[in-house]
């Protein structure tokens, strides 16, 4: 079984994925915050991790910068989540090292898709 972290501060938008994730198959860890994701992504070494761009104590584009600089966890597959669907976001995560990027509200639909596509997709 694969393992999926989501790393968002709304439990609202925690709860909707995970549960789309658990009924796709996945197992799920959750954190609330960056730093804690960190220490998360450490000692669990998930297959894929869904961060919030904006929460406390660790944004996420901190944490992406972190991950991309850290030995070991370097290569880990990570989606940006967000809610504001400007232009040019896209752009920006994934300059900032996100392998793709969602928007909420999740759409139930395509949301399982994109995660099986970077967990499928091999690295170079
Ligand atoms: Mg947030």
């Amino acid at each position: 079984m694969q393992t999926i972290l989501v790393v968002e501060d709304n439990e609202q938008n925690r709860i909707l994925m995970r549960q789309i994730l658990s009924f796709h198959g996945f197992a799920v860890l959750e954190a609330s915050d960056g730093a804690t994701a960190m220490a998360m992504m450490s000692s669990q070494l998930p297959d894929l991790v869904l961060l919030d761009l904006q929460m406390p104590v660790m944004d996420g584009f901190a944490v992406i910068k972190a991950v991309r600089n850290t030995p070991g966890l370097s290569r880990l597959k990570v989606i940006a989540v967000t809610s504001f669907a400007m232009k040019g976001d896209r752009e920006s995560a994934l300059q900032a090292g996100f392998d793709d990027y969602v928007t909420k509200p999740i759409d139930t639909r395509k949301f399982p898709e994109i995660v099986k596509n970077i967990l499928n997709e091999v690295r170079a």
